[in-house]
């Protein structure tokens, strides 16, 4: 068994290897000692290799999804391997030799097609890279594969943009051919990537041979009607597909065939961009936050996953995303058909991924059940909808519906029972009356049931023992059981025991059979066999039809997840007021009353205060071709990064087919999208602020065109004061005179206001604060014009500075303002007592300065009595 064991291994050897050996899969050497770390259970020993012990662990076969499930999130591959025969056929053989086994499946984190390993609402890709060098060609493409539901997309793609096509698809798994993955120009995408990423061998990724893989695994004759690819897009496909057949064995999934992704066609999100704007995650990696999770109402697992799959890649056709709102406004302006028809779309179980376990072989009744429920759902929302003036989206997506097979659906409802067991081996989900035979049989099986009832009763009476029953367990099926001290009866009188055979004796009791009873037996497991063979025998029929309708089920599951996402885009836009954008081909950008669609929520969770609405215009001004850049000052905590933010998003709404947060909303379709928001450290690569700050810059003035938008927020905070705001300055006016685009550009440097003097498409905006009595309240207003000061020292005295400190800085401050020669340090030391002096007097000074103080700014003398300013200065004592 060993030597078949290590043989299977050697073939796998980038995968864990999950041995079945009856009940259970065994993992054994090093295999078991990763498994039995990762998945927290018991390391053992059986035999011995080359005189060393083998360490072995081993997870039961019917708890496997769960064990499989963690040590795939954790990033392993496992190849499943079963027995291919009946032991007992091996015995046959003679009785050495080894039940034969086979790796059916190899189980990665890009092919898993079980419920309980996926999450409802994320797509679970598998990605290739194609990519085609020689000579002075390099061209490069990625495919990326969805099993569990059969999409299928391709798109070309470049060493520059690699990275941010793999984030926008966000894949579980990547593939790349060998000599790709250790390319150096691709290294730091792939270190990026990580254990995503893996390498394989080239061959599966050969254009050449590409179509002969092709037209055999989609049974075609030729390509023709795929349309056409270029080399590297076919071969990602390949790889992708070869992939799947070399991890899925026999089995094939119903896979639809390849779709391209134009390039223009999506809205580009760099990969820093993506990341700062919190889109689907958050800078931590929680989905808790993000603007995905803030804004999803959808009520299906598909749904959710096609509303990601929006906010991922919004669209840059001012006409594709007008047809995405009309769908919108049609259910804002349906409210009661919206609700109607999302309570329908509650119950639709995922019909696409049901029928992907089905066609793998890996489904049971109760996804055929999830076909003939989803199909009947589906039916259900196209009924509301029906006849009412439906815009176009709406429309082909009824039709989608409408297309799907009803002879089939007739089927199903016709043939399956109303409770439906998990494993079809367990019978029973054929509904009665559907097939004679099966009737007959299981008639036969629960009369021959009642039979044995019966025989129980005349047995009992006949013998005169009333204990007597009538039992049945595996080993020995039915038999007639009597307490040890009656058995005298059955085994008393030769007639008696010729009448009952004596098959077993007990501490207690005596069991024996009749040949009547005998015969009964073999009568119930016939029926019951048979029953089961019928039962799997038409099981077989329904999933046969169900495969050869995969394309219309797919693309049922498709029009039900638009239906979806339109209402509950609806919904939200209900719910928090959002607005209709106008997105057509101008260089606009003009936003009125706009909002941060998470902050908003959050602040009315958190502390029931209303979010602050602002304007943004960067629209040509009279008389220029181009956009404007608003200059954004204000002291730290007043909302700058929050306005520049909102303003990101509410782009990335527009385009994908939202409402957004803002009473007006017109946007010049945005083709790039580029932020630099916040200080994220990458100490992991080695890279300071700093120069994270800067490789994402360079990046936004080397690619942002005129129809870029961009967010920068705080460049050059990392460095010294005069540097910072050199680059700060010179990025402004590289903006305004190459790049040209529209641009919000938040700085805490104020000297930079006087650029709008210079650069005519430039204005100066800032947070508006208000002072109070020494402290600064922030009122999260932008109005026109240039922060006067930058309020830090008060801002710092709000998150807690000790007072000495406080207070030092105001001195400090008010010299350096009073001395324009600001920064000459010397000139400091001269003109301000050293800080330790000033710390001394504050020590001498009393100790509770602070509540005295508060008390004391608390008294309006004014506004009390007599009585009360005598209280008041008792109080005043006490505290001093
Ligand atoms: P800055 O970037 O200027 O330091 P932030 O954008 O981080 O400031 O905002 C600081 C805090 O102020 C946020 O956490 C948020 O709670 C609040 N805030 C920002 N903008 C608004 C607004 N428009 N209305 C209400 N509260 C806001």
């Amino acid at each position: 068994m060993m030597a078949q064991f290590i043989e299977i291994k050697m073939a796998n050897p980038d995968s864990l290897l999950f041995y079945r050996m009856g009940d259970f899969y065994e993992l054994f050497f090093e295999d078991a000692e990763v498994a039995s770390r990762a998945l927290g259970i018991t390391l053992t020993k059986r035999g011995k290799h080359q005189g060393d012990d083998i360490p072995m662990c081993g997870v039961p076969v019917h708890a496997a999804d769960d064990y499989l499930q963690k040590l795939i999130a954790l990033g392993h591959r496992v190849a499943v391997c079963e027995q291919m025969e009946d032991p007992a056929e091996a015995k046959k053989r003679g009785a050495k030799s080894v039940v034969k086994r086979d790796v059916i499946r190899l189980v990665t984190p890009g092919t898993i097609t079980e419920e309980k390993l996926l999450d409802p609402s994320e797509a679970n890709y598998l990605m290739a890279l194609g990519r085609v060098k020689g000579g002075d060609a390099d061209s490069m493409a990625l495919a990326w594969i969805d099993i569990s539901t059969g999409a299928f997309r391709v798109a070309a793609t470049r060493p520059d943009r690699l990275l941010a096509d793999i984030l926008r698809i966000d894949p579980r798994e990547l593939i790349v051919p060998d000599p790709a993955y250790y390319d150096p120009e691709l290294k730091p995408v792939f270190d990026v990537v990580g254990r995503t990423a893996s390498p394989q061998p080239g061959n599966l990724f050969d254009s050449a041979s590409a179509e002969m893989r092709l037209t055999r695994f989609y049974g075609v004759a030729t390509l023709e009607g795929f349309g056409r690819f270029s080399r590297a897009e076919l071969s990602a496909i390949s790889g992708a597909v070869a992939y799947v057949e070399k991890t899925q064995k026999a089995e094939r999934p119903p896979l639809g065939r390849p779709e391209r992704d134009e390039e223009e066609a999506a809205l580009f999100i760099d990969p820093a961009t993506r990341a700062n704007l919190e889109l689907a995650r958050t800078l931590s990696g929680n989905r808790d936050g993000s603007l995905l999770k803030a804004i999803d109402r959808t009520v299906t697992g598909a749904g959710s996953r096609l509303l990601a799959e929006r906010l991922m890649s919004p669209l840059t056709d001012p006409e594709a995303i007008g047809a995405r709102l009309d769908a919108v406004s049609f259910f804002l302006g349906e409210p009661s058909l919206r609700d109607m028809a999302r309570g329908l779309l509650k119950g639709v179980p995922d019909i696409a991924r049901a029928l992907s376990r089905l066609a793998l072989n890996r489904g049971g009744p109760r996804d055929l059940g999830a076909l003939a429920a989803g199909f009947e759902a589906a039916h259900g929302v196209a009924e509301i909808l029906h006849g009412k003036p439906v815009p176009a989206e709406i429309a082909a997506a009824l039709s989608g519906i409408a297309a799907l097979p009803m002879e089939f659906a007739a089927h199903l409802d016709r043939a399956l029972a109303e409770e439906l067991p998990l494993l079809k081996r367990d019978g029973g989900f054929i509904r009665a009356g559907y097939n004679e035979e099966l009737d007959e049989m299981r008639a036969l099986r629960d009369q021959s049931r009642r039979v044995i009832a019966e025989m129980e009763r005349a047995l009992a009476e006949e013998t005169g023992i009333r204990s007597l029953k009538i039992r049945h367990n595996n080993v020995l099926g039915y038999y007639i059981e009597v307490t040890a001290n009656n058995a005298e009866v059955m085994t008393g009188s030769d007639e008696a025991k010729a009448r009952f055979i004596h098959r077993q004796t007990m501490a207690n009791a005596m069991r024996f059979t009749t040949t009547e009873l005998a015969g009964l037996e073999t009568k119930i497991a016939n029926a019951a066999d048979r029953a089961l063979q019928i039962e799997l025998g038409v099981f077989d029929v329904l999933l046969d039809e169900a495969v050869r309708a995969a394309n219309a089920i797919r693309a049922a599951s498709d029009a039900l997840a638009v239906l979806d996402v339109s209402a509950a885009l609806a919904q939200i836009a209900e719910a928090e007021n959002y607005c209709r954008p106008h997105v057509d081909g101008s260089l606009d950008f003009h936003i009125e009353g706009g909002r941060h669609p998470v902050v908003e929520q959050a602040l009315r969770r958190q502390v029931a205060e209303p979010f602050v609405a602002n304007d943004c215009d960067l629209s040509p001004v009279e008389g220029e071709k181009h956009g404007a850049i608003w200059l954004l000052t204000g002291p730290n905590m007043g909302g700058k990064s929050t306005f520049l933010r909102q303003n990101a998003l509410i782009a990335v709404m527009a385009q994908m087919g939202s409402f957004v947060p803002a009473a007006l909303a017109r946007i010049g379709v945005v083709d790039r999208l580029f932020s630099r928001v916040g200080a994220s450290d990458d100490l992991a690569r080695g890279r300071s602020t700093f120069m994270v700050e800067m490789v994402e810059t360079a990046a936004i003035l080397n690619q942002a065109g005129e129809r870029a938008l961009v967010i920068l927020d705080e460049i050059g905070r990392g460095t010294a004061t005069f540097d910072g705001l050199s680059i700060a300055w010179a990025a402004v006016e590289y903006l305004h005179e190459q790049n040209r685009c529209r641009a919000l550009f938040a700085t805490h440097f104020h000297e930079m206001t006087a650029l709008s003097e210079k650069l005519p498409r430039l204005s100066n905006v800032t947070m508006r604060v208000k002072e109070f009595e020494g402290d600064v309240v922030f009122l999260h207003e932008v109005g026109r014009g240039a922060a006067d000061r930058s309020y830090g020292v008060q801002v710092a005295r709000l998150a807690g500075l000790p007072h000495a400190v406080v207070e030092r800085a105001r001195e400090v401050l008010h010299q350096l303002e009073e001395g324009e020669t600001s920064g000459k340090a010397s000139k400091l030391i001269d003109d301000l007592p050293l800080f330790s002096v000033a710390m001394k007097k504050e020590a001498e000074a009393p100790k509770t300065p602070d509540r005295l103080g508060a008390e004391l700014s608390a008294i309006n003398p004014d506004d009390l009595t007599p009585r009360e300013a005598l209280e008041a200065l008792y109080r005043l004592k006490q505290l001093a």
